[in-house]
């Protein structure tokens, strides 16, 4: 049952290049791709169009982007590029506009190069957090996408609307939430690449009452205790840098050998769930503004809430140890990883950081590497 519902949730993202492509005359459907979770997706849907998330996790086309990108960049950086300029990837073909953000130096760098092959938006995120003036900015950033949406599609966005799709992105992200919630209890109901294809397949959906009624009902079969049996073994706990399919060979080198990643941090894990909307604030943009700023990712400086959402999670999901990976050249998760040990080390766990890229070239090492690790939590 569980199984039939996740290939169901998984099928999304086919039904709505199915569906574009049937539009494809006609041009109903408005689509936005985005590059980042700082993107505010309700502005997108509150301009009656859809976001899809675009950021490359497969190995095929990096060779393709090394024609025009150092060699030596993040593989999610040359992963996305190179799906934009081989036509690999409906979902860039598609989009009507691109929306990205002044995240990390090659992305950035990255996004003057795609201008020569769609419409592209960068929004300018400032990363001292706790400046007044940093927020001010970014609350300007928010209205300012707003405009160009506007402008874009020709059309009005009004405060309901924006408050209307608030609502929409605050209840997925509970639903999720519950579900990777249930990974608390011990064996784990899902396996870490279940987790990924939670997160992930969503982002390509159009159609979001489907995605809460498969939401829901993978809640409900899980509730009801409708899953495979798994063996107990260490728990694992996935942080650094995004994650999905494609991408997921440690979460997948992790559970081969007998290990569970009972929970991630990273964009495609918790980093986003537990942010809401505070709807007590009048003004949707500034409401907007307050939650995507505290998103912890490393851009941002200081990035202490980082630490305080990996303390809370390895107590309530009783992690036994801690994977960090960082993708090569990704300097800002890099440097994170020195406060991160520390924090492990201080609450006496263990604590491994791997450096790798899409390519299956290490698969031997990091085998090696990780067993060693689910060894050392097993004696
Ligand atoms: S890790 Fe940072 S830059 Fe990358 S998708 Fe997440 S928020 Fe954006
Ligand atoms: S993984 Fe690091 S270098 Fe790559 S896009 Fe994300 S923040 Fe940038």
């Amino acid at each position: 049952m569980l199984e039939k519902l996740l290939a169901e949730y998984a099928w999304m993202r086919e039904q709505t290049v199915m569906e574009l492509f049937q539009d494809r005359e006609a041009k109903k459907k408005k689509v936005v791709g985005i590059y980042c979770t700082y993107c505010p997706k309700e502005l997108i849907l509150a301009a009656g169009a859809v976001p899809v998330g675009l950021c490359g996790t497969r190995d095929e086309t990096i060779s393709a982007a090394e024609e025009h990108l150092p060699r030596n960049l993040c593989p999610l950086i040359k992963s996305s590029y190179g799906f934009a300029i081989t036509g690999k990837c409906p979902f860039f073909y598609f989009s009507d506009l691109i929306v990205g953000e002044t995240t990390c130096d090659g992305k950035k760098k990255m996004f003057e190069l795609m201008h020569s092959l769609k419409p592209v938006y960068v929004m300018q995120l400032p990363h001292l957090r706790d400046a007044e003036m940093g927020f001010e900015l970014w609350v300007a950033e928010i209205r300012r996408l707003g405009a160009r949406l506007e402008q874009e599609f020709g059309v009005e966005i009004s405060d309901e609307g924006i408050w209307e799709a608030v609502e929409i992105i605050d209840r997925e992200r509970r639903m999720v939430k519950a579900i990777y919630d249930l990974n608390r209890q011990d064996p784990p109901p899902l396996s870490g690449l279940d987790l990924i294809n939670i997160t992930w397949s969503k982002g390509f959906s159009s159609d979001r009452n489907e995605v809460f009624r498969l939401l829901a009902e993978v809640y409900e079969t899980l509730k009801r205790g409708n899953y495979p049996c798994r063996k107990p073994g260490p728990r694992i706990l996935l942080t650094g840098c995004p994650v999905g399919i494609g991408s997921e060979k440690v979460v997948r080198l992790v559970e081969e050998q007998g290990g569970h990643v009972v929970a991630m941090e990273n964009c495609s894990g918790y980093k986003r769930l537990e942010l809401q909307v505070d709807t007590s604030i009048g003004d949707p943009y500034e409401a907007l503004a307050h939650k995507y700023y505290n998103i912890p990712c490393s851009c941002m400086s200081p990035n202490t809430y980082r630490l305080e959402l990996l303390e809370r999670m390895i107590n309530d999901f009783r992690i036994d140890g801690i994977i960090e990976l960082t993708w090569q050249a990704c300097h800002t998760y890099n440097v994170e990883t020195f406060a991160i040990s520390r924090l492990v080390k201080q609450m006496g766990l263990p604590y491994l950081h791997l450096e790798s890229d899409y390519s299956n070239s290490d698969l031997g090492n990091l085998q090696v590497r990780i067993g060693a690790l689910l060894e050392l939590i097993k004696v």
